[in-house]
């Protein structure tokens, strides 16, 4: 007993925290910028017509209708569709020999299983993660036992990469250790490296032997479409092919509006050694996934999984899900830019033009935490204390009050 009565009690989470606050604020309005989740011009939850459409096709069809378990692996229609988003059609191909797929529990689940993985076979190597980052990283590979440690990523001073240090931060760490690196719209920076830069950090990836981790948990939010926010990650397989294993760990909670379902896969790209090496160490890597999925949820949960896997097994439904991609980033971009023109309006104090340039659903605003504190007592406006706005909590009806909170705390 003396045991249970001795355990410390942990501050609430930071983000669910808020989430907490707000359903005991009754102050109106009330602007909700804390979670990553899309909301529509109405701020409510947005239900995708793709996600209607499958989900009408999964009841209609009453002969397979059913809430039967799936295989350790997940569904085969969402693992194999899933891998085609991310890595396009040609390179899933090409490439199919060597990409192993499991369904996990959305992205923190494909990011849990990475970390069993690395732990179970590269336990000694540094995990390294953006300065900052999702907090969530550090914790998931922290409670199996890996290192982890930062790599610089974000100047406060001039709200810009610092990419210099980021490139030899790779260049020296030692051989062999794990990068995370954000697939795209970088969570909390809204800031991604160009084009440009990706080549040289995958270069210097590529010779250092590391091995790459995406993050994919946006694909779409940064541009609007699936198949340039997979940029990083293709340039990655093909770069890195003979060098170094990719692993991707992918969510659909917010490209497909399926937050609690928590539908996401693990992929693991094997370098590629030669057909006939190939062949035995993919079944290998599977069944070890296999196994780490095994004793942990013994088998994937289905609804969402059948739901997805249905919208990449249907163009009609693919198309409509590219469709629904574009309204939500195309509203996010343009609550940035009437967020951005209310304070230049309203002469707010500062420069106000990178909550347009950063990209995906967030915006790190630059204000501190007193400024943060105060939107929240004062303003009933949420935010995380680290300056971080989601802008999909904006909309035609708030934008200009938060504009003005933004104002005062400021001044
Ligand atoms: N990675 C990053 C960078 C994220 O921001 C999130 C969600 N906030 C996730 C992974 C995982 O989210 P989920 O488990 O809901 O898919």
């Amino acid at each position: 007993l003396t045991v249970l009565n001795e355990i410390p009690e942990l501050p609430a989470d930071a983000l669910f925290g808020i989430k907490q606050r707000i359903a005991a604020d009754d102050r109106t309005p009330l602007v909700d910028l804390g979670i990553g989740a899309y909301r529509d011009d109405e701020g409510k939850p947005w239900i995708l017509p793709a996600v209607r459409a499958a989900e009408a096709k999964i009841h209609a069809d009453t002969h397979t209708y059913n809430h039967e378990y799936l295989p350790i692996g997940g569904l085969p229609a969402l693992t194999r569709g899933a891998a085609r988003v991310l890595f396009g059609d040609d390179l899933a191909d090409e490439s199919s020999e060597r990409i192993v797929s499991v369904q996990s529990i959305s992205g923190t689940g494909a990011l849990h299983i990475a970390a069993k993985f690395l732990a179970s076979f590269f336990p000694e190597r540094t995990v390294y993660l953006s300065d900052p980052t999702w907090a969530n990283h550090k914790a998931i590979f922290e409670a199996q036992g890996m290192r982890t440690a930062t790599y610089p990523y974000w100047d406060a001073a001039t709200k810009s990469l610092r990419f210099a240090e980021y490139l030899a931060a790779v260049k020296e760490a030692p051989e062999g250790s794990v990068f995370v690196l954000h697939a795209c719209a970088h969570n909390p920076t809204g800031l991604d490296p160009t084009q440009e830069q990706w080549e040289q950090l995958v270069q210097a990836i590529a010779e250092s032997g590391h091995i790459a981790l995406f993050d994919s948990a946006y694909q779409g939010f940064a541009s609007g479409s699936l198949d340039k926010d997979a940029f990083a990650v293709r340039l990655g397989v093909e770069k890195l092919r003979h060098s170094s294993p990719v692993l991707v760990c992918q969510s659909f909670a917010k490209n497909a509006g399926m937050y609690g379902e928590r539908v996401g896969c693990f992929h693991l790209v094997i370098p590629d050694q030669g057909e006939e090496t190939n062949a035995t160490v993919a079944p290998a890597v599977r069944s070890q996934l296999q196994r780490i999925v095994r004793s942990e949820v013994s088998n994937p949960p289905a609804y969402g999984a059948k739901i997805v896997g249905t919208i990449l097994d249907d163009p009609v439904l693919t198309n409509q899900w590219h469709d629904d991609m574009v309204t939500m980033a195309s509203r996010i971009g343009e609550m940035r830019r009437a967020l951005r023109d209310k304070l230049v309006e309203l002469k707010t104090p500062g420069n106000w033009d990178h909550i347009v340039g950063q990209c995906g659903m967030f915006s790190f605003t630059g204000l501190s935490p007193a400024m943060v504190k105060r939107l929240e007592e004062e303003h009933a406006v949420y935010l995380v204390s680290s300056g971080r706005a989601s802008i999909a909590g904006l909309n035609a009806g708030n934008v200009e009050y938060v504009a003005r909170a933004f104002d005062e705390v400021v001044r």
